[in-house]
């Protein structure tokens, strides 16, 4: 089966379906126990998100295990994005439960180059997040 613990969970999430392969994903890091890929609608140019492999709700729900790994990944993903898309400024985010305004119910940190959040969602270029997950990897 799938490798989240809920299995009843994680046949409805969206992540858990990214981790399995059946949602595409534009990923620009992974290991044992994260994948990083580009959020598809992006507060900013080159906003990326990090998850655990492992199906948790929300960063109350997660291990200490799974908040090290995933902290760790974007920690080495705002690295990148300092050196090769010079932000030297980089927003982690979450959110945890609906009225903090989380709408993936996968415990995930949001990584995005730039000094304020704009909530202002926009669609991206074309191409842009292709070109920027090159970059990324
Ligand atoms: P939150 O509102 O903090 O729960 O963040 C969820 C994020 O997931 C939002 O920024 C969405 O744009 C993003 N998102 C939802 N579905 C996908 C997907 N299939 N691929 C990439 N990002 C996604
Ligand atoms: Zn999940």
């Amino acid at each position: 089966m799938g490798v989240c613990e809920h299995a009843a969970v994680a046949d409805d999430c969206i992540f858990c379906g990214i981790v399995r392969g059946d949602i595409p994903a534009i990923k620009v890091d992974e290991d044992e126990h994260t994948i990083a890929f580009m959020d598809i609608a992006p507060w900013h140019r080159g906003h990326a998100l990090v998850i655990p492999r492992r199906h948790v709700r929300d960063v109350g729900e997660a291990s200490p295990d799974d908040v090290a790994h995933v902290l760790r990944a974007a920690q080495r993903l705002a690295g990148r994005m300092r050196d090769r898309l010079g932000h030297g400024d980089v927003t982690l985010a979450n959110a945890m439960g609906e009225a903090a305004g989380q709408t993936v119910f996968h415990f995930h940190v949001h990584v995005v180059p730039g000094l304020e959040v704009d909530v202002a969602r926009r669609a991206p270029e074309p191409g842009e997040l292709e070109e920027i997950a090159a970059k990324l990897r």
